[in-house]
């Protein structure tokens, strides 16, 4: 008996066969998958594979999107942030891919992107949400062909990503230099070589006012000592991170880049609002910390001037928000033509850890990737999921090989985390 032509095998085959067709004949343009999944011994038909459905549910801070076909398929994705009161805008985008074929994921985006009036110059939640639907698009077309999602995207530099931290010291009401010392022991104890830490407090006792956001020298001190006491804890050859959030002004955030200098940040992050790269110049250029800025930029085009004129040192797209996984490597690929790093921000579910992990893996650029000590303190990041394995070892993320991102979301375990008063997965 002949061993079956498994569908891996057969695009292998068909790759080759096609890098050696020396012109591809205009009518076939974009049929590429779909004329090799027609060819493979199949009980049901991949290349009739069609999108039926669009459902989601709403979960603290996230929006969990699954499109459903025609075959006993399914892809899910996931959107963070600009995500409340988009119910009907999924449904809307739902109805503009159904009865169409997920495999041309590129496109799918485009049309969506491009749905409105003015074609395409769309950023918060629209883009958001269109993040959501195209991670559940390279899902599906990772299932359909049986295929990782990092392959559909080119393959991989590496086979592990590695993460950095977050501290959560934020759930904290004016934590000490000492909260900071711990915290740090304790995420090196876990095993992570790299840290990040909030500086900006808006009930700090000498803040003076709730509208400005120039720091007092209280404010600058609290911020040195806090991070010094890190670093004192995990000694030099530990990364950290420091974040902003976009909440003080340019002069606060030269001075904070100068008086950190002697801490060896990794960067320094947010320190100023998204909307002005000229300041972010500024600041980067006052100052040997590195300056990082990025989830709060949409799509490829809100990072071209940032990178054009050298506003910032490393950029830190949000996947879940930006546009998703294409977009997300076409934003690495943009920076990396200025030999800039691309770090993502990451506050999603393990969902959105592994489907960033499958883009950090397919560009050489890639720095390192943010992780939540909340996966480690909150039960209901292990509930709203399936996935066999360990999620991170020693600050490192290993890459699924399954068909698709390999992370399951979990509805019933979902359930009872949902916001009331919208459809769940209706
Ligand atoms: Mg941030």
């Amino acid at each position: 008996m002949s061993k079956p032509t498994s569908r891996r095998s057969f695009i292998s085959k068909a790759a080759i066969a096609t890098a050696l067709t020396p012109m591809v004949s205009l009518s076939a343009f974009g049929k590429g998958y779909e004329t090799a999944i027609d060819n493979i011994p199949k009980a049901s038909s991949p290349a009739d594979l069609k999108i039926t459905e669009v459902k989601c549910g709403y979960i603290r801070g996230s929006l969990f999107v699954k499109i459903y076909t025609n075959q006993d398929i399914w892809g899910c994705g996931e959107g963070v942030d600009a995500i409340p009161g988009t119910y009907h805008l999924v449904k809307n985008f739902g109805e503009r891919i159904k009865g169409k074929s997920p495999l041309n994921v590129h496109r799918l985006f485009e049309d969506i992107r491009r749905s409105g009036f003015f074609q395409g110059a769309q950023s918060g939640m629209y883009i958001a949400v269109l993040s959501a639907i195209e991670t559940a698009l390279w899902d599906l077309a990772g299932k359909a062909l049986n295929l990782p999602v990092y392959q559909l995207l080119g393959g991989k530099f590496r086979d592990k990503v590695r993460v950095y931290c977050d501290t959560a010291l934020y759930q904290r009401n004016l934590p000490t230099p000492k909260d900071f010392a711990d915290a740090a022991t304790n995420a090196v104890k876990m095993g992570f070589n790299a840290l990040k830490f909030d500086l900006d407090q808006a009930n700090d006792p000498n803040k003076y006012d709730a509208y400005n956001w120039t720091a007092s020298h209280g404010e600058l001190k609290r911020m040195y000592d806090q991070i010094a006491a890190a670093r004192a804890a995990v000694g030099p050859n530990i990364d950290i991170c420091v974040d902003m959030h976009g909440r003080y002004d340019a002069v606060t955030g030269q001075a904070v880049a100068k008086l950190l200098e002697p801490l060896n940040l990794m960067w320094l992050e947010e320190p100023i609002p998204a909307e002005n790269a000229e300041a972010y110049k500024l600041i980067s250029e006052s100052s040997s910390t590195p300056i990082c800025a990025g989830e709060n930029h949409y799509l490829a085009h809100g990072f071209r001037r940032l990178l054009e004129i050298g506003a910032v040192d490393i950029v830190m797209p949000d996947l879940q928000k930006a546009g998703g996984l294409g977009e997300g490597q076409r934003i690495a690929n943009l920076a990396n033509l200025y030999y800039v790093p691309f770090a993502p921000h990451m506050v999603a579910s393990f969902l959105g850890a592994m489907a960033s992990a499958h883009v950090c893996a397919s560009v050489p650029n890639f720095l390192i990737l943010e992780w939540q000590s909340y996966f480690h303190t909150q039960p209901m990041f292990k509930e709203i999921v399936h996935y066999e394995g360990e999620w991170v070892q020693n600050s490192f993320i290993t890459v699924s090989e399954k068909p698709g991102i390999g992370v399951e979301i979990n509805e019933e375990g979902m359930k009872k985390y949902a916001i009331p008063g919208i459809p769940f997965f209706e």
